[in-house]
């Protein structure tokens, strides 16, 4: 067991906080007074990471998948400075489907992934289903060669500004399908939502009325066509498509469902998200009780101060462990990723959540204010109690796994 990046993750972090601190931290308060991002706003943004190889296209996942604990250092990094804008790129991951889609959506999305200015989402919340999500409503009937979908999707990460669509329905039959839907072919229509932090991220509903999907874009067909190889034969670009089907991420299929596999993933990240807050709120608040003065010392001279230091610190380490873990669960396809990735939510979103409580009160009057980023990590942290399972939903998926099915207490 190694807890230390190796030498080639340690550059890719460096380097990845030196394009962060450089050419994207100057970005954030500007655009987080502003409020959620156009969708130029958020092409534009997409556009700098990609100069950095960061994206859904073959290429830039290929670079970043060589080392897929790389993609969670760049997760982690990302949160501790733009939770927004991590938002944004991460819910964008249904692209990555369009490299696998049929032929003709392939060719026409492709040039817009391949300049990393196709912005996704994925689509399970309802208004009448949150938590439950089983009370899902939106149907997708299958119709000759078409799915008619209808319904309302709500609390949608990038829905407003997004071009794609993977969406969670249930079929004629009442089966649970994932249709990726492309808004172009398939229109749906958005509307924005308002929210306490990530200010600058878009959020919003999706309606669907009568909205015709091809059969094609059903996601188990696109995986089926993935492990097949013929993904690989048609973008022809050499993938290791047989690697990637023998990788523990695709032999999690045979063992958890897909959404299942998505929340693995979703749930270690948002561990990493909350590590990634509340790291930024440890590092400020260090050089804070190394410069504020008050009865003629430093404010980290004090006891109570540096108990404050320690609970932060402890906080964010057992959250970062936690996530790694998970994650590394998840990439090896062991299904025990179930249980480890909704402690590792759990854990480090409520650690968040305090470790910049505690920041704001090490900071006094100017934790509170807006010329200082505290209150901003407060209220970002704030925000990943909530999505991808509330803390309370981590804690019975965690009680199911460890006492059994026959003690699901949300069934
Ligand atoms: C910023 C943000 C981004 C999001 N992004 C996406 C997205 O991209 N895609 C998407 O599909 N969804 C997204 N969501 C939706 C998110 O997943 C839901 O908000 C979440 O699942 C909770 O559902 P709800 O808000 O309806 O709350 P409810 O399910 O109504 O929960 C209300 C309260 O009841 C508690 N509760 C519910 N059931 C139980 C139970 N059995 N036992 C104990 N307590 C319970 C909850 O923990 C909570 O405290 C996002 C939400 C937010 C806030």
């Amino acid at each position: 067991m190694d807890f230390e990046f190796d030498e080639n993750q340690r550059m890719l972090r460096e380097s990845f906080r030196e394009f962060l601190d450089k050419e994207i931290g100057p970005l954030v308060d500007a655009q987080e007074k502003k409020g959620p991002m156009t969708k130029e706003e958020a092409i534009s943004l997409m556009r700098r990471f990609r100069k950095v190889g960061i994206g859904f296209d073959l290429e830039s996942m290929r670079e970043m998948g060589s080392d897929p604990l790389g993609i969670a250092i760049l997760v982690e990094e990302l949160f501790r400075v733009w939770p927004s804008a991590a938002g944004l790129l991460g819910l964008s991951f249904p692209t990555a489907l369009v490299n696998f889609a049929p032929v003709e959506m392939r060719e026409r999305l492709m040039p817009k992934l391949e300049a990393n200015e196709l912005i996704g989402c994925y689509a399970i919340t309802e208004p009448e289903a949150g938590s439950d999500n089983r009370a899902m409503r939106t149907t997708a009937v299958l119709d000759g060669d078409h799915y008619t979908v209808n319904g309302t999707k709500t609390w949608i990460t990038n829905g407003p500004v997004s071009d794609l669509c993977l969406l969670v329905a249930n079929d004629q039959n009442g089966q649970r399908i994932f249709l990726l839907v492309d808004k172009e072919e398939s229109p749906y229509e958005t509307s924005e939502l308002h929210k306490l932090g990530w200010r600058a991220g878009p959020t919003g509903e999706i309606f669907f009325s009568d909205c015709r999907v091809p059969k094609g874009n059903n996601m188990m067909e696109m995986v089926s066509s993935m492990l097949s190889g013929r993904g690989a034969e048609v973008t022809g670009d050499g993938v290791d498509m047989a690697g990637l089907a023998k990788s523990g991420f695709m032999s999690m299929l045979g063992r958890m469902s897909p959404e299942n596999i998505i929340f693995a993933f979703l749930r270690s990240g948002m561990g990493l998200a909350g590590s990634g807050i509340a790291q930024a709120a440890l590092d400020a608040s260090i050089k804070f009780a190394q410069e504020r003065m008050q009865f003629g010392r430093p404010i980290g001279k004090f006891q109570l101060i540096q108990e404050m230091l320690y609970n932060m610190k402890a906080l964010t380490v057992t959250s970062r462990l936690l996530s790694y873990q998970a994650l590394q669960m998840a990439i090896n396809g062991n299904p025990e990723a179930r249980l480890m990735s909704s402690l590792a939510k759990g854990y480090a979103c409520d650690a968040a959540v305090k470790v910049t409580y505690d920041g704001i009160q090490l900071h006094g009057g100017m934790g509170l204010s807006d010329e200082y980023p505290l209150e901003r990590y407060f209220r970002d942290a704030r925000m990943l109690t909530i999505p991808d399972g509330t803390s309370e939903i981590q804690k019975l998926v965690v009680g199911r796994e460890l006492l059994g099915s026959g003690f699901t207490a949300y069934a």
